[in-house]
């Protein structure tokens, strides 16, 4: 079995997901290979090097890859397919944005957010909000899967000494230009990978006081912030923030969800964390049946109580 990974890279070099998407992929092949597609690589690519369970780098590195736009990428994949048996990537926004395509391309039936790997062709990937688990199969033939990286641990950043092949570009398509990237800049740790996040509903009732309650509190924990749907949906909180089916899937250490009632979308994206605590005045909230501790409190009374319990 061969299995190719598409690497995600940001501002800040290769994206931890895509060690996640290695191991996934180690579980299911011999030979891992990485697809690496960017623009001026060198840095990232002598690093990539390392990553343990690498057999080759196969290296774009073109200005037609520079924005990571899913209609550049997907004829690349496909020049490349077929020499693998299962095309892998991470399910982030970029590995739900490009695999789809190149599938298609490829008319491939690809299995979306897998989070166990039960053989070469056998994967478990959750469906209804995460309420169930779904054993799927996919077809005789090259297999394209996205993986849920919260769930895979990310690969040794040493330890590996992967072959460098570089490839040729496969072009502009020109079917879509990057015309403006806005880079949201925080202090506080990255929502997917953080150890710690604490998180606020619709229940914090403007933007202002969401932040003004949960930034100082997100600082004394060294943690992320997140939110419902609700509040992004209010704009009391950036769309980056949402946490669950249709935001990000986190796993932390630590969950603390303030004034968050606990639909099954947002617990979707919780449920691999190891302790949950939730907040809420209603005693029914469904949060509480998967929190681990629960208050029955205000959370306007109990953040400020905490916060200074945390600077004694
Ligand atoms: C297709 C689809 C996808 C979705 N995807 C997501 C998703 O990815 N993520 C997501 O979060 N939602 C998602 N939703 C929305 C989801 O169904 C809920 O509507 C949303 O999560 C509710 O947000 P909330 O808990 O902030 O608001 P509410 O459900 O209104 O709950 C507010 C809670 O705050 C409590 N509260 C009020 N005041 C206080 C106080 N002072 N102190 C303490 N507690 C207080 C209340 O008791 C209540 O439990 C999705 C919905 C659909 C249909």
């Amino acid at each position: 079995m061969s299995v190719l990974v598409i690497a995600e890279i940001d501002q800040n070099g290769l994206r931890a997901a895509t060690r996640s998407a290695i191991s996934a992929a180690a579980q299911l092949g011999q030979s891992v290979d990485l697809l690496l597609a960017g623009h001026e690589l060198e840095g990232i690519a002598s690093k990539a090097i390392s990553i343990k369970g690498l057999g080759k780098i196969l290296l774009a590195d073109s200005a037609e890859y520079a924005a990571g736009l899913a209609e550049n990428l997907a004829p690349l994949i496909v020049q490349q397919a077929a020499q693998y048996d299962t095309i892998v990537a991470a399910a982030t926004s970029f590995g739900k944005n490009v695999l789809p395509r190149a599938a298609a391309l490829l008319d491939v039936a690809m299995v979306s957010e897998v989070t166990q790997i039960i053989g070469p062709r056998t994967f478990v990937r959750p469906i209804y909000a995460g309420n169930l688990n779904a054993t799927v199969s996919a077809p005789e033939g090259l297999a394209i899967i996205t993986v849920r990286p919260t769930v895979f641990e990310a690969a040794a950043e040493e330890g590996g000494a992967a072959q460098i092949v570089h490839l040729n570009t496969t072009g502009d398509v020109a079917m879509s230009k990057l015309l403006h990237r806005d880079l949201a800049v925080s202090d506080r740790p990255e929502l997917a990978t953080a150890k710690t996040v604490i998180s606020g509903g619709r229940s914090l009732g403007s933007k202002e006081a969401f932040q003004s309650t949960l930034e100082p509190l997100a600082a004394k924990l060294g943690a992320a912030i997140g939110a419902t749907r609700a509040a992004v949906d209010s704009g009391m909180a950036p769309n980056d923030s949402q946490v669950g089916q249709t935001g990000t899937v986190i796993a932390p250490d630590l969950y603390i969800a303030f004034g968050v009632s606990g639909a099954a979308q947002h617990v979707g994206g919780i449920k691999d964390a190891k302790i949950i605590v939730a907040v809420n005045i209603d005693p029914e909230a469904p949060i509480f049946q998967v929190a681990n501790y629960g208050l029955v409190a205000d959370l306007f009374t109990v953040i400020p109580e905490l916060s200074a319990a945390l600077k004694a």
